[in-house]
């Protein structure tokens, strides 16, 4: 199970998602809190940032591109973090809506995005109450139809974007291979796995057959990562750490009120501990490029810099 152990750990901080802020002032909405806890989470370890545009005064989801491009160049002016943004959760709407952003600023050789989500089918997304023992709606579905993935892929192949294939099962793991035979989808590319909380019964539990036959779908070369929607990622975090795999965490997860309530910065360094217990390096962002192989980034600032 060690085949990719030698590589160091990528962390990918997701910081906010779609998820209310609750009473933990550090989840962010507006452009300034989002690059905030975006260089909490480089200081403390995460390589990757993770996150979705949200209205600054009602942190509803927004896909307005300027909201894009404050976060981008303010990440961009202060570490040198891999660039992962949303393509926006809002159902029903049109590929050119969920790729406006991306486009925007991929010409800018500094600003260009580094990878962008795919997730590889639809859901039904209503939140489970164990409590009430209902569904708390009986109507939510994240729609992503083969048609969608067709046409965002098309999108992304012709301005060579790298794309993360994010994975809620196995079945979705092998629509995205027949994307790759289709040539759509790049043989490289890098695979999220999506566990879910006991509120959200869309994904796979955190158990261990479970991360396996994730796994079983993944080709040699290619790396993966663990992460939990509204769920805890730290028992799986610990699995993935020890095969190989890499981890995604953040208050847009889940809140990890165990801990008080943590910035994004502080959940990073959790798991850099776990990896530090488990005898495993963290990647810097630099060396998450080159265990993902994408060209480096040399022009953007690196930690001794930044720290000035
Ligand atoms: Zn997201």
């Amino acid at each position: 199970m060690a085949k990719h152990s030698e590589h160091p750990l990528i962390i990918e901080c997701r910081c906010n998602e779609i998820t209310p802020r609750g009473d933990n002032p550090a989840l962010p909405h507006s452009p300034k809190e989002i690059i905030r806890e975006a260089v909490r989470a480089w200081e403390a370890g995460a390589s990757i940032f993770h996150w979705h545009g949200r209205d600054p005064e009602t942190g509803k989801p927004r896909n307005d591109v300027e909201l894009y491009l404050e976060v981008i160049e303010g990440i961009r002016a202060q570490t040198d973090l891999l660039i992962h943004p949303t393509l926006g959760y809002i159902t029903q709407n049109q590929v050119e809506d969920r790729v406006r952003h991306i486009l925007a600023v991929n010409d800018d050789p500094v600003l260009r995005v580094d990878m962008v989500p795919v997730d590889f089918g639809s859901l039904n997304v209503d939140f489970w109450d164990p409590q009430m023992g209902q569904f708390t709606t009986y109507d939510q579905v994240y729609v992503n139809t083969r048609n969608d993935l067709k046409a965002v892929l098309e999108v992304f192949k012709r301005h060579e974007i790298y794309v993360a294939s994010i994975c809620w099962d196995v079945g979705q793991m092998r629509t995205a291979h027949c994307f790759q035979e289709m040539g759509l989808l790049p043989r490289n590319t890098f695979w999220e796995f999506v566990f879910t909380g006991e509120v959200m019964p869309a994904g796979a539990t955190s158990t261990i057959p479970a991360l396996q036959a994730f796994v079983a779908e993944v080709p040699d070369d290619n790396q993966w990562l663990v992460l939990c929607w509204n769920g805890d990622v730290m028992r799986v975090a610990s699995w993935a750490i020890t095969m190989g795999g890499h981890v995604g965490i953040g208050l847009g997860d889940h809140h990890y009120s165990r801990f008080g309530k943590p910035h994004n910065g502080e959940l990073v360094e959790k798991v850099v501990q776990l990896a530090n217990m488990l005898g495993r390096e963290v990647a810097t962002p630099a060396q998450a490029r080159e265990i993902l192989k994408m060209p480096s980034r040399a022009q953007l600032p690196t930690k001794a810099v930044a720290v000035v």
